[in-house]
């Protein structure tokens, strides 16, 4: 049975489309023309979502397609430290699940 006012919210991922409910997706924000992780998910700016899967963020930075999304040129250097932030994140959403 349906019940009114249970929807919740879709994102969807940049690298592989996928849609599903928002706490199934890591935000990454760009804010003063630098991109980080979005932990809480509400930070103001230009957002992008990725699932929070190791295998999406891989994607998205052997294709560029996070920089591409936040239209903000990402580094190697720059993936690798949203890479770090983003398996943190990745566990914390595991272990709240
Ligand atoms: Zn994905």
């Amino acid at each position: 049975m349906k019940t009114a006012g249970s929807k919740k919210p879709l994102r969807t991922c940049v690298v592989c489309g996928r849609n599903d409910a928002k706490d199934h997706f890591v935000r990454f924000v760009r804010k003063d023309g630098v991109v980080v992780c979005d932990a809480s998910g509400r930070a103001a700016g230009r957002g992008a979502y990725l699932c929070a899967e190791e295998a999406c963020f891989e994607l998205a930075a052997k294709k560029g397609r996070l920089g591409r999304s936040l239209k903000c040129p990402l580094s190697a250097e720059d993936y690798q430290r949203l890479g770090e932030a983003f398996s943190n994140i990745c566990q914390d959403l595991r272990q709240a699940s």
